[in-house]
């Protein structure tokens, strides 16, 4: 096997591990796939992930939805799968899982608005809730298309979630956000009813991300430099000045 193949097989199985280690994913559910040729090299079907074995547990699938005869079968959601690397040539890899607040709001038919900034990292204002259909259909598959045609995660309608990345970790860490997003979103709720952040300050955000973590140029002495990034503290927002907005506007 080429040494590139067998590092996306292990690598499928200690992200399926990290999934289960951070309760994204209960019993036999979620997924996990990476493109590979034509296809994908994705989870077969009905598979604990301590039982996951980087061999005969990853099935390629090739681009016609083929898949060899002998060994396990694909994840029942190959279709999904495959249907997202065909409508975002900038996808690398692809994690779904049943997650608990995520599966919650999907269940209840929320997707979660812009009530975060983080929510940009979705890579747009809002997660979005893909239409319920029976698992494994291509009539989900075409929802899901669909949904993650402008966004790197979004909900599945009495389901869980999906979240995209150009390769793996990207993918993973995303579903972790969707899922710390989705708890806080739900926390919010019980609350009242959560502050949107409107459009253009969300457009605001996804520039900003562009910036985020990278090696930024280190302050000139006495002063800034023209054009310098501003480091992390000095983005912060300052306290909010003691004028009275009304509890539900956005400032
Ligand atoms: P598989 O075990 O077939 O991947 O199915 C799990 C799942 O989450 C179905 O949506
Ligand atoms: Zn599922």
């Amino acid at each position: 096997m080429p040494p590139r193949k067998a590092a996306l097989k292990k690598a499928i199985v200690a992200a399926a591990h990290k999934m289960q280690s951070l309760g994204l994913s209960p019993g036999r559910s979620g997924n996990i796939s990476v493109r590979w040729k034509d296809g994908m090299l994705i989870t077969a079907s009905g598979i604990l992930p301590e039982d996951l074995d980087a061999e005969a547990g990853i099935v390629f699938v090739d681009g016609a939805g083929e898949w060899a005869a002998q060994g396990k079968a694909p994840s029942s959601e190959w279709r999904f799968h495959l249907a997202i690397y065909a409508a975002r040539p900038d996808a690398g890899a692809v994690v779904h899982c049943h997650s608990r607040f995520a599966t919650a709001l999907a269940c209840a038919r929320l997707p979660i608005p812009s009530f975060h900034y983080m929510v940009a990292k979705g890579g747009g204002s809002d997660i979005p809730l893909a239409p319920y259909a029976t698992y494994g259909t291509p009539e989900l598959a075409a929802h899901i298309a669909t949904a993650l045609a402008s966004r790197n995660a979004c909900l599945l309608a009495n389901h869980g979630q999906i979240a995209i990345g150009a390769a793996l970790e990207e993918a993973l860490e995303l579903a972790e956000e969707v899922e710390v997003l989705a708890a806080q979103y739900v926390t919010a709720r019980m609350l009242g009813e959560p502050v949107l952040l409107p459009a253009d300050e969300m457009a605001r955000v996804a520039e900003k991300f562009k910036g985020y973590g990278k090696a930024a140029n280190p302050p000139a002495p006495g002063g800034a430099k023209p054009g310098a990034q501003p480091s992390l503290a000095s983005d912060r927002p300052s306290a909010p000045a003691v004028s009275r907005l009304g509890p539900r506007q956005f400032r």
